[in-house]
């Protein structure tokens, strides 16, 4: 019995994990990333304002030794559902069970002059080069643009202008700077009205430009002006993006995907193929897409796989909850117990405090711990 997961992120970490706790080597997996190493999200935007440094944000996969578990780094070219076969620049693999975790991907190139003028800080690399950008800033016009819906991790445009304000106050530049937030949602967590005046609130208080239901399409690089789909214009020194997002190109040239995410049953995450899953930022399961419901998703994923190989049936069903942390800046974090499927769409804010920045460095550990059985402590 072999199952073949595409994607070491945070569903195919999850996943890979509770399969070999529950049948050590008893079950052959195999693992495969085009990466090195695992990095968080949030430690992203630790690096990106100086807060951690790159090596130490890091997750080797070679320090993955996990019972029944086969580590590949390789990039995956094709994926056969049918036949449950896929092609790898590291060679074919075949399997009894697939599960597609491959996350969504950044597209910097759909949007015009984006390279040229803007920083996308979505990406591991885009972060970590944007920290040596802001170290260099010296005040000035700071636009924080969403270019797409979906993106991952809906409150972190938020936390980037919120952290920025602090870093810039920090550094005396805030008195001859501008922070605009530009996203193409009504309030900046929708299932949340909790956190969401909160974060207006924020915003408010510290001077930052909230500009709701409004997306920027293009750049001009040589006048430093940013484009929205409405007409209008905003003038730029700095412009941060989080690029448009798009399911991996082996996924869309592939036979899964449906309107550009793979569709799947949303309580067991099985896709329209027999014996062939998908979790996480790449299935169309109706959550935001964020770490914490990757997880999930992948937990009851792992339940209906397991049954399977025991020849029994799970009635395991996937809830859409998840808790996310929020950076509100000055030391603070609060807590959004967001609960987003089907109709249900509730977002329960807690804080915000200082006591939570305890919490969220021992969800970064215990993750680690669990999946690497590394100590790490998140800064
Ligand atoms: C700045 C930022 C902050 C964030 N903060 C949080 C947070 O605080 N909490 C939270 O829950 N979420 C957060 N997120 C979102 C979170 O990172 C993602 O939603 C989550 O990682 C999705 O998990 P996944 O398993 O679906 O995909 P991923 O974790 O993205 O994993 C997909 C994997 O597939 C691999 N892959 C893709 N294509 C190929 C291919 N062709 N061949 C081989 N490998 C391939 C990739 O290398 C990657 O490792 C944040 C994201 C960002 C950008």
């Amino acid at each position: 019995m072999r199952v073949l997961v595409l994607g070491a992120g945070f569903g195919g970490l999850e996943l890979t994990t509770r399969l070999s706790e529950e049948f050590g080597d008893g079950v052959e997996i195999v693992l495969i990333d085009q990466r090195d190493a695992f990095v968080f999200g949030f430690s992203k935007l630790d690096v990106m304002f100086g807060r951690a440094l790159p090596a130490s944000v890091r997750h080797p996969y070679r320090d993955l030794v996990k019972p029944g578990v086969r580590f590949v780094q390789a990039t995956v070219r094709s994926i056969d559902p049918l036949v449950k076969r896929v092609e790898t620049d590291a060679g074919a693999f075949g399997c009894d069970i697939l599960v597609v975790a491959l996350g969504a991907d950044l597209d910097p190139a759909a949007t015009p002059g984006l390279a040229e003028a803007g920083h996308d800080f979505y990406s591991v690399d885009g972060a970590f080069a944007a920290r040596d950008v802001l170290q260099s800033f010296d005040g000035g016009r700071v636009i924080i643009g969403v270019l797409s819906t979906p993106f991952k991790c809906p409150p972190a445009p938020s936390e980037t202008a919120l952290m920025l304000h602090d870093q810039l106050v920090k550094r005396g530049l805030r008195e001859r700077s501008e922070i605009s937030l530009v996203m193409n949602f009504g309030r900046p967590i929708p299932p949340s009205p909790e956190a969401s005046e909160l974060l207006e609130g924020a915003f408010a208080e510290r001077g930052i430009a909230w500009h709701p239901r409004r997306e920027v399409c293009e750049l001009d690089p040589s006048t430093r002006t940013a484009k929205l789909r409405d007409g209008g214009e905003m003038q730029f020194d700095l412009f941060l993006a989080v690029p448009v997002h798009r399911a991996p190109a082996v996924v869309l040239e592939s036979t899964m995907a449906v309107d550009g995410w793979i569709p799947v049953n949303p309580l067991t995450l099985e896709t329209t193929f027999d014996g062939v899953y998908a979790v996480g930022d790449v299935a169309a399961v109706g959550t935001p897409r964020a770490g914490v419901f990757a997880e999930g998703q992948a937990a009851v994923a792992a339940e209906h796989i397991a049954a399977r190989i025991k020849g029994e049936t799970s009635d395991a069903e996937y809830g859409g909850r998840g808790v996310c942390y929020l950076e509100m800046g000055d030391g603070q974090i609060a807590l959004v117990d967001v609960t987003f499927f089907g109709d249900k769409r509730v977002g329960q804010l807690v804080g915000p405090s200082e006591a939570y920045v305890q919490d969220k460095i021992e969800f970064g550990s215990s993750r680690i711990k669990r999946w690497f059985g590394s100590e790490w402590k998140a800064t």
